[in-house]
């Protein structure tokens, strides 16, 4: 059970390339994750300390997952993902007991990215109710931080979180030592949607030339998770009608069918 909460990617592939809309957004992360364990000497030349902890904000689908493995492709480093729901365990001892197995692998595997998303689910403010469940995740959190706390050459191991609920964060976990690098990853705009149709556009078979212009003005407010929803959709209107070639009239169509329904449907309306 211990194994199947974490997912563990020897090699990710994730390229810098791959990502779209959100250059300002991977520069910050090179420089606080990527050259402290590429160049952990500067560091110490300079004597200042790489972040504890990053910490990845916004709103669901906007490659801060995507942003994570493609550090750990860049420097060669393993890519060890937790989800913090998985953290809160029912039995006393056992969510800690899963934050030293993660810190224990993460030495074993260095070089090793240490992502924890959905950080929210063990690090919310906590409420007034002292109940034993809260009592068990805040131990769980206190185990984190210590893990972070005990790291004598961290940049071998980075740690990454991730949260679509800032507003919901323990300012405590922000402190310095802790998450003290913060980066908010927002939805993308015009022309970050434009490239980011292009990338999902990249291995798509294209009967003629598509207007990715027009395709981001079409889709204000989609994340990047949306978007490459829409290229599906495209490439599955083709299909259904039996080509095999996608075409710009493809792309509008799965936006319009995107804007109609709640896109749990794939059955064709013929
Ligand atoms: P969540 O908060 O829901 O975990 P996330 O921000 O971690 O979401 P990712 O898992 O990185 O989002 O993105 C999901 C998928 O959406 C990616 O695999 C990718 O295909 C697409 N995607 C999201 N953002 C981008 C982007 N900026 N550029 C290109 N593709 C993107």
């Amino acid at each position: 059970a211990r194994a199947q909460a974490m997912e563990i990617t020897e090699k990710p592939d994730v390229s810098y390339d791959d990502i779209g809309g959100i250059d300002d957004q991977v520069r910050e992360v090179r420089e606080a994750v990527e050259q402290p364990l590429a160049e952990p000497e500067l560091f110490e030349q300079v004597g200042i300390e790489p972040p504890s902890g990053v910490l990845l904000y916004g709103p669901p689908g906007t490659g801060k997952t995507m942003l994570a493995k493609a550090v750990a492709t860049k420097t060669d480093a393993t890519f060890i993902k937790m989800a913090g729901s998985e953290l809160v365990r029912k039995f006393i001892g056992e969510g800690s007991r899963l934050v030293r197995d993660l810190f224990e692998l993460a030495r074993e595997r260095e070089p090793a990215i240490i992502f924890i998303d959905e950080i929210d689910a063990v690090a919310a403010t906590r409420t007034d109710s002292k109940t034993s469940g809260d009592a068990e995740v805040q131990r769980t959190m206190m185990q984190l931080l210590n893990e972070m706390d005990g790291f004598e050459h961290r940049g071998e191991i980075s740690i990454i979180a991730a949260t679509n609920r800032f507003d919901m964060l323990d300012r405590a976990i922000l402190r310095p030592g802790r998450f003290d690098r913060l980066i908010e990853v927002p939805e993308p705009d015009v022309e970050g949607r434009e490239r980011i149709f292009e990338i999902h556009s990249q291995d798509l078979s294209l009967a003629d030339a598509v207007d990715y212009d027009t395709l981001a003005e079409r889709t204000d407010g989609y994340s990047g998770a949306e978007i490459e929803s829409v290229t599906t959709e495209a490439g599955m209107f083709a299909i259904r009608d039996d080509r095999t070639d996608v075409t710009m009239a493809d792309f509008e169509a799965a936006i319009d069918k995107l804007e109609s329904d709640d896109g749990t449907e794939y059955v064709s309306s013929e």
